[in-house]
């Protein structure tokens, strides 16, 4: 299987490496096609991120994975066989549904690392712009690398795809459109915090909160994750829209002031992330969505599917699912 990103020809580019892209990708590989994934960002994962400040280690995306259905719990299984995933906790008595909750070892961007090997990824590369020539499309990246494909699957938060589409995305019918410009996203300030001690969170290391300022806190040393005691605390939507554009330190001083109650110890150090687009908001009932046929184009991730939506499994579901359409697709060419 032709393996090199020096080939600019491809069945099939798939736009975004985080747990969609790379699930769509290794499936559509399998079947035998040839399939590159492109992602701006420094590595894997996407929205699966940790971060590291000094031996502290955060995962400050996503916190934990249910797995619902057979097939994901079986990813699960596998990914755990492999050293990469674990079992945070049996069920967090805060959250419904008495399931356990898995995370990434040694942190969550442990199993996007573990999908992408072998796999054509291209990281460090961000699409640009996206042109249609007969039935190929032409996807551009910002150091002008040009890659051609016959089908195009584009897995960033859909604002970013339809930015991403520019003027073809005018092409679409109106309902169509209308469909994606729907597709909205909470956001969400990710504070990490390093303790010089335990913080005061009860086992397993979970605090949840259903108004407020604050959405939800994680002790990661407890979660397994970090060597040293930290944790990661995130703002409730209406707090990050709220602080959007106001200063990014003062606004990690007044999360970390609401948290002071479960902190149990001193904050030696803090950073913040703004996630623009975290979870989504409004989702769309399908697993993904195909905009055309000729060249084919689709949009799948995390805002796809009515069963599993809105998280980690959702876009491993969409993943797949817009990966056995595009196979049915080249079996007809
Ligand atoms: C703060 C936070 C907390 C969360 N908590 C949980 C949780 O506890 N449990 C859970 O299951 N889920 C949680 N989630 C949601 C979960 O992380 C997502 O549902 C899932 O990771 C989405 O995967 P995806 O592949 O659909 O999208 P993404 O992971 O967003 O992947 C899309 C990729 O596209 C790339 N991209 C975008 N634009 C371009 C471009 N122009 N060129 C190239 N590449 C591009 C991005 O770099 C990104 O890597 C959380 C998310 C956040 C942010």
């Amino acid at each position: 299987m032709e393996n090199d990103l020096d080939q600019k020809e491809w069945d099939v580019v798939i736009v975004g490496a985080g747990m969609c892209g790379l699930m769509a990708a290794r499936k559509l590989m399998a079947a035998g096609l040839r399939v590159a994934v492109i992602d701006k960002g420094r590595g894997v994962g996407g929205r699966m991120a940790y971060r590291r400040i000094g031996e502290a280690i955060f995962d400050h995306g996503a916190q934990y994975i249910s797995a619902r259905s057979d097939g994901f719990q079986k990813s699960m299984q596998e990914w755990q066989e492999n050293g990469a995933a674990a079992v945070w906790s049996e069920g967090f008595a805060e959250l419904p549904g008495d399931h356990p909750r898995w995370r990434g070892a040694p942190h969550m961007k442990a199993i996007p690392s573990l999908l992408a090997d072998g796999l054509p990824v291209l990281t460090n590369a961000k699409i640009t712009e996206i042109s249609k020539h007969g039935d190929r499309w032409e996807v551009v990246l910002e150091n002008e690398i040009r890659y051609v494909c016959g089908a195009l699957i584009m897995t960033p938060p859909v604002p970013q795809s339809v930015a991403l589409l520019g003027g073809i995305f005018h092409e679409f019918s109106e309902e169509m459109r209308a469909q994606l410009e729907r597709l909205t996203y909470h956001r969400c300030f990710a504070v990490m915090a390093v303790l010089d001690g335990a913080s005061g969170l009860p086992r397993p290391g979970v605090k949840t909160f259903s108004d407020g300022s604050l959405a939800w806190m994680a002790d990661n040393q407890m979660k397994g994750i970090s060597p040293v005691p930290c944790v990661t605390i995130h703002a409730s939507h209406d707090f990050s829209l709220a602080r959007w554009e106001e200063d990014r330190q003062e606004t990690a001083r007044m999360m970390i002031a609401h948290a002071s109650p479960w902190l149990a110890a001193q904050v030696t150090e803090f950073q913040i992330h703004g996630w623009r687009y975290s979870k989504p908001a409004v989702t769309h009932d399908a697993p993904f969505l195909v905009l055309q046929h000729q060249p084919y184009l689709a949009l799948a991730g995390d805002a796809f599917g009515i069963i599993h939506r809105g998280n980690v499994e959702g876009a491993a579901t969409s993943g797949w699912a817009v990966a056995e359409n595009v196979i049915e697709f080249f079996s007809r060419k």
